[in-house]
């Protein structure tokens, strides 16, 4: 077990790079970790990651009572708390706001489609919990419905949360998903995504073992059957990983993402009347926009 001492001094390191590498603005974000078996060292409320210092922390036990310590606990407690509740393995949380994987839950588009052989092997999935306001029990209970199946997901229209065995586990977590967030951003404004195949996504949840990783839940067999039990309130009990069958092949182009890329020529892919592009000159566009205006009047 981590001396008191050392752990501060981690979380002050921690909150540093969370500031540095843009993960939280102003006061944003909280950091724990456990303390023994009854308690949790925990960032306090109205600071800024980035400029903690070890004196800062407090000491509550695991329903949030305050043992030690001159400021208040994090506003996002509660959340802490669901999570070493639900997780006896856990020992740190990280929440914070990184703008790429935040955009995602701001979008409602979940980070689960296999395109990354180091996110499979270790978060596997990252979900998003639905919708709560910040710093209420709501908060812990749309966690509460992941938790026990992720070690990463997004909050909707929030920022994102993660968990670990210790805090540098639970923090560079945090990296690997706005990393990821990043990658995907960039492939879908490229068009496409490559996605990995069903067969390999299998053969890389094989590897976790070899590489030591301990999920907290197998990839669902079944993503569909999966997605129908959350959708009717049942907490996770799998991952859900958008990942086709290969038919043989590692890589998969992806249709749905194909299919939404901008046209390049009408000529080139032909569709229907609605769909095929036209081009204007300014002056016709503008002409155009004149008639509308006047057919309203
Ligand atoms: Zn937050």
């Amino acid at each position: 077990m981590t001396g008191e001492s050392q752990l501060r001094g981690d979380i002050v390191e921690v909150g540093r790079r969370m500031y540095a590498r843009g993960y939280t603005a102003s006061n944003d974000g909280n950091i724990s970790v456990r303390l023994g078996s009854d308690r949790l060292l925990m960032t306090p409320k109205s600071v800024c990651k980035g400029f903690m210092t070890p004196d800062m922390m407090c000491i509550t036990d695991l329903d949030g009572r305050k043992l030690q310590g001159d400021r208040d606990p994090s506003s996002e407690m509660l959340m802490h708390l669901e999570v070493y509740r639900q997780r006896p393995d856990v020992h740190a949380v990280v929440h914070a706001h990184p703008p790429t994987a935040t955009g995602f839950a701001v979008a409602g588009i979940p980070l689960d489609r296999a395109v990354l052989a180091e996110v499979l092997t270790t978060l596997g999935s990252i979900p998003i919990a639905e919708y709560a306001t910040p710093s209420t029990k709501e908060l812990p209970e749309a966690v509460r419905k992941y938790i026990r199946a992720h070690d990463g997901m997004l909050l909707a229209n929030h920022g994102a949360l993660t968990v670990g065995g210790d805090l540098f586990g639970a923090y560079y977590k945090m990296e690997t998903i706005e990393h990821f967030a990043k990658i995907s951003l960039v492939a879908r404004l490229l068009g496409r995504e490559n996605l990995i195949a069903r067969e390999e996504v299998d053969r890389l949840q094989g590897l976790r073992g070899t590489y030591g990783i301990a999920a907290p839940a197998p990839i669902c067999a079944d993503p569909s059957e999966a997605l129908a039990a959350l959708d009717s309130g049942d907490p996770a009990v799998c991952q859900v990983v958008q990942a086709p069958e290969g038919g043989g092949q590692r890589l998969v182009a992806d249709l749905v993402a194909r299919a939404a890329a901008p046209k390049r020529s009408a000529a080139a892919t032909p569709g229907t009347e609605d769909e095929r592009e036209i081009r204007l000159t300014y002056r016709e566009l503008s002409a155009l926009i004149e008639d509308a205006i006047r057919s309203l009047r």
